[in-house]
């Protein structure tokens, strides 16, 4: 596994692998890996010939009032299970190489980008667009892979690369769960004993929405109080439980064939995302 700083040098390395005709997969990653990330790694793995992660704790995408040097960095751990999935290339660039001095050109992020996560981290969807641009600018892959975890992120960036015809492909992989069901997620080693079981009220809420749901109910807003009320057993605060359009994450009066339930809640001073796919008329997502 090559381990590469230089923004020059994983551009030459990565286009001399694709003139040999061999295909890229990129995974972009913040570091502090956990299995969902090395689902993904092992999906580019399956897919292509060539496996690329990257780790970047990327600046622009954190809020004023977000910890940006709180975000858990764990390098050599991350190596090591880069190099035990068989990753292939590793870029870990420097922030002051990826944003030099006079950096001033961003991204505006689509329309999808509006509501939910980008009206409450002002900024967010900005800085993960032009974080995600440059990356692909970097590094000449074919097929970029990314996590349904975090849903608005990929409807931001499949919808930027349709945009401005960016010439990769862009894979959706699915959550991978802690054996209750608590989506993996970086942020949940901030967990306490307590707060780790109360966590899983976003699962259980979501759940509880599909179930509604199973059982015929196919109004939006009494399978939105299915999930604030099942959350209020057991989070501390809910950004936003809602049921959305699949494509636009405009809301939904009513579900009559696909729809994604998505909740952002606080769990202690811990922010958690989750979603989970509603398919009317359907047992199982
Ligand atoms: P992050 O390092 O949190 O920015 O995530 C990097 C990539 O891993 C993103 O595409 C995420 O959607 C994906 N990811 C994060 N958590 C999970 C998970 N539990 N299952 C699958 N993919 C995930």
């Amino acid at each position: 596994m090559k381990v590469i700083h230089d923004l020059n040098e994983i551009y030459t390395q990565l286009d001399f692998v694709r003139c040999d005709g061999k295909r890229i997969g990129l995974v972009p990653t913040m570091g502090a890996l956990h299995s969902g990330h090395l689902s993904l790694v092992q999906r580019a793995k399956q897919d292509c010939d060539v496996a690329v992660a990257t780790i970047f704790v990327n600046p622009t995408q954190f809020g004023p009032n977000e910890d940006l040097s709180k975000y858990p960095r764990t390098l050599e751990s991350d190596l090591a299970a880069l190099r035990e999935s068989q990753c292939d290339f590793v870029f870990v660039p420097p922030s002051d190489r990826v944003y030099t001095s006079g950096h001033s050109t961003f991204i505006e992020p689509p329309s999808v980008a509006k509501r939910w996560e980008g009206e409450l981290r002002p900024g967010h969807f900005r800085g993960v667009a032009t974080v995600v641009l440059k990356l692909f600018q970097l590094i000449p892959a074919h097929v970029a892979f990314f996590g349904r975890k975090d849903y608005q992120q990929v409807a931001v960036i499949r919808a930027m690369v349709d945009d401005l015809n960016v010439p990769i492909r862009i894979q959706v992989c699915d959550t991978i769960r802690e054996p209750d069901g608590l989506a993996m997620s970086s942020r949940n080693r901030y967990l306490s004993k307590e707060d780790r079981v109360r966590a899983l009220g976003l699962w259980l809420a979501l759940n509880s929405a599909r179930s509604r749901l199973v059982e015929g109910e196919t109004s939006s807003s009494r399978l939105e109080e299915a999930m604030r009320q099942e959350l209020a057993k057991s989070v501390d605060a809910v950004d936003y439980a809602v049921i959305v359009h699949p494509d636009t994450m405009e809301p939904l009066i009513q579900v009559d064939e696909t729809a994604v339930a998505i909740i952002a809640a606080r769990v202690g001073s811990t922010r958690l995302i989750d979603n989970l796919t509603l398919i009317a008329n359907q047992k199982t997502s």
